[in-house]
């Protein structure tokens, strides 16, 4: 059965301390993982170590950079490889989030660069995709999705697709308190499986987890998560507060 993950991303949130009592609170709510079950925190690269050493003897429990260099090495200040990521024991790296994509102009073909070099270091994407309001406004939702996931997934093997998770979030639902309803989330997700299955077979698209995110809070996980083709989210704003996140976790099924 494939996995479900709930990761919280942070973005540019918080100092170290906090960083540290927000992890440590999420951890003595004494979550008890079903197996398949992942927790994932996306925290800023300066606290990565920090948040590896704390959920250390936590099985369940990974981190998740949010961005990565779609360059090997070499001479670009300020960026931060894959290959840096993965000397420092990070699990996952968030690529793709749509203010990536906006606000720093990463296109499905810079995408598709930056996947490789995370798989080639033994780093596991979370690949985000989703539209925007006007985009789903001309019903086209499907069409963008898929493109998305042609020019920066599809020219992966089903061996590296395997290392691979999808996060589908509407441009619209993120950080808006707009979220998703169980039945657009599950009919993407469902599309989305579909298109896996079109280009690897049915196999590869059963294994892919496919994580939610936009406006998920402890109010609306439970439903979103119940939707067949929703295996988890990636959580925004609610991952900050330690309850709100603890009790998104506690909605997998
Ligand atoms: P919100 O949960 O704040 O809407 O953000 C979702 C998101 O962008 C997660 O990557």
């Amino acid at each position: 059965m494939r996995k479900k993950i709930v990761a919280g991303n942070w973005k540019m949130n918080l100092t170290l301390a906090q960083a540290e009592q927000l992890i440590n609170d999420i951890l003595q709510a004494g979550l008890r993982l079903q197996d398949g079950q992942e927790v994932v925190v996306a925290t800023p690269f300066p606290y990565l170590l920090k948040a590896k050493a704390l959920l250390k003897n936590n099985p369940g429990f990974y981190v998740a950079a949010q961005n990565c260099a779609s360059e090997k090495s070499g001479a670009y200040t300020g960026e931060v490889s894959a290959e840096m990521l993965q000397s420092i024991g990070v699990d996952y790296v968030i690529l793709g989030h749509s203010e990536r994509r906006e606000y720093f102009q990463e296109s499905n073909a810079i995408l598709a660069k930056k996947i490789d070099l995370a798989l080639a270091n033994g780093l596991k994407p979370i690949f985000c995709c989703g539209e925007p309001l006007e985009v789903r406004k001309a019903e086209t939702q499907n069409e963008y999705v898929a493109k998305q996931l042609e020019e920066s997934l599809f020219h992966l093997t089903e061996e590296q697709l395997k290392n691979v998770v999808i996060a589908y979030e509407p441009i619209w639902a993120i950080g808006t308190g707009l979220t998703a309803s169980a039945a657009q989330a599950q009919d993407m997700h469902a599309y989305i499986r579909s298109q896996i299955a079109a280009k690897y077979g049915r196999e590869a698209a059963l294994r892919t987890t496919i994580q939610y995110g936009g406006s998920a809070k402890p109010s609306n996980a439970g439903e979103l998560f119940a939707c067949p083709d929703v295996d988890g989210g990636l959580i925004g704003g609610a991952s900050l507060v330690a309850a709100d996140f603890v009790a998104i976790v506690k909605s997998l099924a």
